[in-house]
């Protein structure tokens, strides 16, 4: 009999964080004194933090002693000549824009690219994307196929564009009007779902013939690429560095959050292949981030950007951190906990529409269940449905179709044990979904609210 093999951490353990642990009374107290909005919440009260993949990574061994060799000069860094070396050769971007991190670059890009009264299509927003894109005069248009806003959809390219929606588009406003369409790879509002590169070819040969550049959201690009090596025959030979170029080089420019895909802790930068656009890039990151050598960031962290990115293009990481998602979304299923499927790259997300059927969207079902997880085991997690969606220009709330609770998985952090303790406590606070209450929002921010609106229980 041959046993099945298991995926697992291509690394060892060399340095640990001690953790808190806090009682249930301790985390009922906790929880109210946050307002219910686990981002309030002290991080020391937290035992397994899965608020976010953005910022969390365990970086190497390789990285740290990268630190020790960053070049703090103000002007002329030769971090800055590293990074800038390692994002053209493994990304295939021509012109580099350091910023502070992803929102610095969709900041500079938008501002540039997006005129008041442009259309701006996407594979579905993401918060701070569609606000820079707002901000600077523009009106997000969703692209993504209607798979993708059904959590049951097997659909295994849930990122995919809809051609039709977008030549709607087109034929609608004029190919004038939409400066770019924003792609992005391992669609994280849809649940962490992949476009395929057979679609992306597609969209990439719409595009050129209509004159329209392609900007690549590419925060998780290497694991979208991890999903088309598993999913799509032609590519199950290729490397995940070879998928990773081949992306890129469908796109004309880029934004990336570092602190995702490419393990570090801080940082993100911009990427063209437009000297026009690199110029004024170039102008304006002083005015808002840094010298254009450093773009808000210190030598340090662009030296780690520079091994991370690396190291986040290797199979092996990549099959590992994937795999760790999928055994905790499986441990899930097995307690008939409702999750989004397929299971996705960076986290695990549960349907509080399903799981809390009882409340309304106004009641938010979303927000009320990760409070419950809280207080259960001290795991944190975090809204992704009405709150997150935030308000249109007149002042509406957006209803998303999907009510989720997102488990995010940080980069080589936690164990098989944890993924445990996360399963069960999910399923323990399944066992008494219908005593479950919903909140009423009592502060509401301007921009962003998800990150500090408070609630009370209704
Ligand atoms: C995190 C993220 C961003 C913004 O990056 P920050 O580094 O948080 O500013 C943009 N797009 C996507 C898809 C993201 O996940």
């Amino acid at each position: 009999m041959k046993h099945k093999k298991s995926w697992a951490e291509p690394y060892r353990i060399k340095m640990v964080e001690l953790l808190k642990m806090t009682s249930e009374k301790d985390r009922k107290k906790a929880i109210k004194e946050a307002g219910y909005n686990t981002f309030l919440l002290k991080a020391e009260d937290v035992y397994i933090d899965l608020l976010t993949d953005s910022g969390t990574n365990a970086m190497s061994d390789m990285q740290w002693s990268a630190l020790m060799t960053g070049d703090e000069a103000y002007a002329g860094s030769k971090s800055f000549y590293n990074m800038e070396k390692a994002i053209q050769k493994y990304y295939g971007y021509k012109y580099i824009i350091p910023t502070h991190q992803g929102r610095g670059a969709e900041n500079i890009l938008s501002k540039i690219l997006i005129k008041p009264g442009d259309i701006v299509p996407g594979n579905m927003y993401f918060t701070t994307t569609r606000l820079h894109q707002e901000l600077a005069g523009g009106t997000f248009a969703d692209i993504i196929i209607d798979e993708a806003h059904d959590p049951k959809n097997l659909h295994p390219f849930k990122g995919n564009v809809d051609l039709d929606k977008l030549d709607a588009l087109v034929k609608k406003h004029g190919s004038k009007k939409i400066p770019y369409i924003s792609i992005a790879t391992n669609v994280n509002m849809a649940g962490g779902q992949p476009i395929s590169m057979a679609n992306l070819k597609e969209l990439r040969a719409y595009t050129q013939k209509h004159g329209i550049r392609i900007i690549h959201d590419m925060t998780r690009v290497a694991e979208n690429a991890y999903f088309i090596q598993q999913r799509e025959e032609e590519y199950k030979n290729k490397s995940v560095m070879e998928i990773v170029k081949e992306i890129c080089s469908l796109t004309d420019g880029a934004t990336m959050s570092a602190k995702k895909d490419a393990l570090v802790n801080i940082g993100g930068f911009m990427a063209t292949n437009e000297w026009d656009v690199y110029e004024e890039a170039r102008n304006m990151v002083v005015v808002y981030e840094g010298l254009h050598t450093y773009g808000g960031l210190a030598g340090r962290d662009m030296e780690a950007i520079a091994v991370g990115i690396k190291e986040s293009l290797d199979d092996n990481h990549q099959h590992a951190r994937v795999g760790q998602v999928e055994y905790l979304g499986h441990k899930m299923m097995e307690f008939n906990v409702p999750i989004v499927l397929p299971i996705g790259g960076h986290g695990i997300f549960v349907d509080a529409k399903e799981f809390l059927p009882h409340l309304t969207q106004d009641q938010f079902p979303s927000q009320s269940l990760a409070a419950e997880v809280y207080i259960d085991s001290g795991v944190r997690t975090m809204e992704r449905g009405i709150v997150s969606a935030g308000r249109k220009a007149d002042g509406t709330n957006y209803y998303p179709k999907l009510e989720l609770v997102r488990f995010t998985m940080p980069r080589r952090v936690y164990t098989q044990a944890h993924m445990d303790v996360i399963a069960e406590s999910i399923a323990n606070v399944y066992d008494r979904r219908h005593k479950i209450k919903g909140l009423k929002m009592v502060y509401e921010p301007k921009y962003l609210r998800f990150f500090q609106a408070r609630f009370e229980k209704l």
